[in-house]
């Protein structure tokens, strides 16, 4: 049905002037088919394409729209904002408010700096963990996504304890051996990169909850596994919050696993739909970067202050309601209610909190290799009549779920109900 309006319209313009027409390549709807949908407006949990249909969002933007689309009072604050100006190139106090809320929410991050996007956090942090502890090598999971700086576009070849190799084509394979990838859920596989490797390693960095790869959630043993194993080392522990942070709690998975990792990195949630990223931790590390110490790092628009506004706005609203009970029991809802039919039980659900990832094997994978294409197939299929039944869904399979606090339980039964008569 889509195939033929104002977005397939759009579409083809697109793809004459802006490569696979999209500036994202998750936004081309290749996986599932068809074209991607373009869209008009966002208010609370919906979306209206530029047709005028209306979709339950269930991408949320791929993580920031915790409250919702356009909420009142983060647009609000945007405006008086921008009535200010957009930018100065000089400290401005929104960025400092931020930056206090943060530190007085997450114990260990002392210090914290903003730029404008998660990837730039995470190449920032890893940058001030090679400062810091003057090593070259990082180790990083597959199935873990940071961003598309070079030396993290690696994923594992099939040896572990191996060089990596680059994922991307444009990334000599000089920037890339520095990466080492390790198995999720594996201590084996982190142990034997540290026996071999260990003196030069800078840091590991683990989405502590992986949500890039659908849903892989780690036994808290392995995480405080990787807290102990780097301390032993002198190596940083780098934990990155993009999607978690402010996300399952003010602490983030860090709090929920009661572990304290040295940098941390964020974005999504904390810009409110805004371009924001920041890393931190402890004072020692971030001390190391200019102007008080060595390690450069710089951006035009860091700490924008309409970006800050909207992300201060975001936060103040989810402090006052206190959204995080919310979420989990929507949350949870949602989940009996996708497997509450016979039919929808097809899909198992992995969720932590307003995450949620549908997939279809006995095991519930906790490593990228054990994701077997059978679910991810049948959510590919099934995505297009989603779409026509109004049930947005993110346009992989690979791809995790988000809720907000602007769902309704209506809407979560409606979306369960649809996905079930779906999946058949
Ligand atoms: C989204 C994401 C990034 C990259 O953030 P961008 O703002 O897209 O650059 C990095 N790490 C994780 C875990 C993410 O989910």
């Amino acid at each position: 049905m889509n195939n033929n309006g104002e977005s397939k319209r759009l579409h083809d313009r697109a793809v004459r002037v802006i490569p696979g027409g999209v500036d994202s390549p998750v936004r081309a709807f290749q996986a599932v088919g068809g074209n991607p949908i373009f869209i008009d407006r966002g208010e609370g949990a919906f979306l209206f394409d530029v047709e005028g249909r209306t979709y339950i969002d269930f991408c949320m933007s791929w993580g920031p729209l915790i409250l919702g689309h356009s909420h009142p009072e983060v647009v609000n604050a945007v405006k008086c904002a921008v009535d200010s100006g957009l930018t100065f190139g000089a400290p401005c106090r929104a960025e400092v408010e931020l930056a206090e809320f943060i530190t007085s929410k997450v114990g260990f991050v002392e210090k914290i700096r903003f730029v404008s996007s998660g990837t730039e956090a995470v190449m920032s942090a890893v940058r001030v963990a090679r400062g810091f502890t003057g090593r070259e090598e990082i180790v990083k999971f597959d199935g873990c996504y940071h961003g598309h700086a070079d030396h993290l576009l690696v994923k594992a070849g099939s040896g572990l304890a191996t060089f990596g190799t680059p994922s991307s084509a444009g990334v000599p394979n000089d920037f890339a051996k520095h990466t080492l990838v390790a198995e999720l859920d594996s201590e084996d596989s982190v142990r034997e990169l540290f026996d071999r490797h260990g003196a030069d390693i800078a840091a590991v960095i683990i989405e502590p909850i992986p949500a890039n790869c659908g849903l892989l959630v780690q036994r808290p043993d392995f995480l405080k596994y990787l807290r102990q194993i780097t301390k032993d080392f002198g190596s940083l522990l780098i934990f990155d919050e993009v999607i978690t942070g402010f996300r399952v709690g003010w602490g983030g998975a860090s709090e929920m696993y009661d572990i304290a990792p040295d940098l941390v990195t964020y974005g999504k949630v904390i810009g409110g739909g805004m371009p924001v990223g920041a890393f931190g931790g402890r004072g020692e590390i971030m001390d190391k970067l200019a102007p008080d110490g060595p390690v450069y790092q710089a951006g035009t628009l860091s700490g924008n202050p309409v970006a800050m506004a909207a992300g201060l706005a975001t936060l103040g609203v989810m402090q006052r309601e206190g959204i995080f009970s919310r979420l989990e029991e929507f949350g949870a809802y949602f989940e009996t209610a996708l497997q509450r039919d016979e039919r929808a039980s097809r899909y198992s659900v992995a969720r932590v909190g307003s995450i949620l990832w549908l997939y279809r094997q006995k095991q519930k994978p906790t490593r990228a290799s054990q994701i077997q294409s059978e679910g991810i197939d049948m959510y590919n299929h099934a995505h297009r009549g989603l779409l026509d039944r109004g049930i947005y869904l993110p346009p992989s399979g690979y791809e995790v779920m988000f809720t907000s606090s602007a769902h309704t339980l209506d809407q979560l039964d409606l979306a369960a109900d649809v996905l079930s008569s779906q999946a058949c």
